[in-house]
């Protein structure tokens, strides 16, 4: 791969060796994006199709590289995988999303005209999702690692949710699905993203626990009265609520998919047809225009 002016890495049928080359460039960088603080987090909305309400959102990392601008996470997620730098990095976004939570959850329980019954704070007042690498679960130390950082900033485990692939829960060891129902157990809340485009059956996510199923964006994209797709949508979250889970549809960028996703039964609803991904200060600026309106 070649590096090509200030901000595009370009591959052209690379050569392994380039490859190797380009990897290790992106790893450096990586190493040095943690040190010098240039990750951020983004949040996007997530609606609750029953309220109409905010009270959920996806934290997904940003890279704010000095030259190359903001460049998005497929472009470093799999390299941090691949070199393990993601454990660092999965630290950094846990814990930059858990502060973030706080705030949210605060500035939620201030909007509000009482006070929760019995003053309990949980997943009701606020919840960020984090995507998670099952590499992160690899020791079984995360969880402790988690809860002590929990503890220390007083979040209470209920405002958060993990997120990972269907592909990648496919693939993981008996060890990683065991860190997930221990999570799970902890009272972090688990989704499975991506749901469709790995071929597994509602049923092997029922033995996880899993509390969300979210919709890949895919099966939303093409949603027509009474297409395939609608078929899926319906027929996933039928089976999902019937497990016990309830559905997220990613991706949603027209009023067209919101009524179909309705009509379908689904629970929540994120995409550009609310909002993209945005910084935290805009986000809580979004958040509020929102509640106001
Ligand atoms: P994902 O978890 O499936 O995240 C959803 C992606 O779809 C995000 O891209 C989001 O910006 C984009 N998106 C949201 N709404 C719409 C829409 O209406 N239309 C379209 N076309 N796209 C929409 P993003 O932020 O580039 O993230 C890409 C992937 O990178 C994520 O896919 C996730 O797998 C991974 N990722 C992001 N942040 C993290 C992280 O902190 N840790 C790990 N391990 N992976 C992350
Ligand atoms: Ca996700
Ligand atoms: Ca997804
Ligand atoms: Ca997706």
């Amino acid at each position: 791969a070649k590096r090509l002016g200030r901000n595009r890495y370009q591959f052209f049928s690379p050569s392994m060796q380039e490859l190797a080359a380009h990897k290790l460039q992106v790893s450096n960088d990586l190493r040095h994006a943690l040190n010098r603080h240039e990750l951020v987090m983004y949040y996007q909305p997530i609606v609750d199709l029953a309220t109409n309400e905010i009270h959920k959102a996806e934290a997904l990392v940003r890279w704010q590289h000095p030259t190359r601008g903001l460049v998005p996470p497929f472009e470093f997620i799999p390299v941090a995988e691949e070199t393990g730098m993601i454990n660092r990095m999965g630290d950094w976004v846990f814990r930059q999303s858990a502060r973030d939570t706080v705030t949210l959850v605060q500035e939620s329980l201030a909007s509000r005209s009482a006070p929760p019954e019995g003053n309990v704070v949980d997943a009701t007042i606020f919840q960020v999702s984090i995507n998670v690498s099952p590499l992160q679960f690899q020791s079984s130390q995360e969880l402790q690692t988690w809860q002590a950082y929990l503890d220390q900033i007083g979040l209470p485990a209920e405002c958060l949710a993990i997120e990972i692939t269907e592909g990648l829960l496919l693939e993981a060891s008996d060890q990683v699905k065991a860190t997930l129902t221990q999570f799970r157990d902890a009272g972090i809340a688990t989704s499975i993203d991506d749901f469709g485009t790995g071929y597994s059956s509602l049923a092997y996510l029922k033995k996880f626990h899993i509390d969300f199923v979210k919709i890949d964006r895919s099966f939303v994209q093409n949603l027509g009265a009474g297409n395939d797709d609608m078929v899926l949508c319906e027929v996933i979250v039928d089976m999902a609520h019937r497990l016990g889970m309830r559905v997220i549809a990613e991706g949603v960028e027209t009023e067209a998919q919101l009524e179909l996703l309705k009509r379908a039964g689904c629970d929540f609803a994120q995409g550009y047809l609310f909002s993209p991904a945005l910084p935290f200060d805009q986000f809580m600026t979004f958040v509020r225009d929102w509640r106001k309106a």
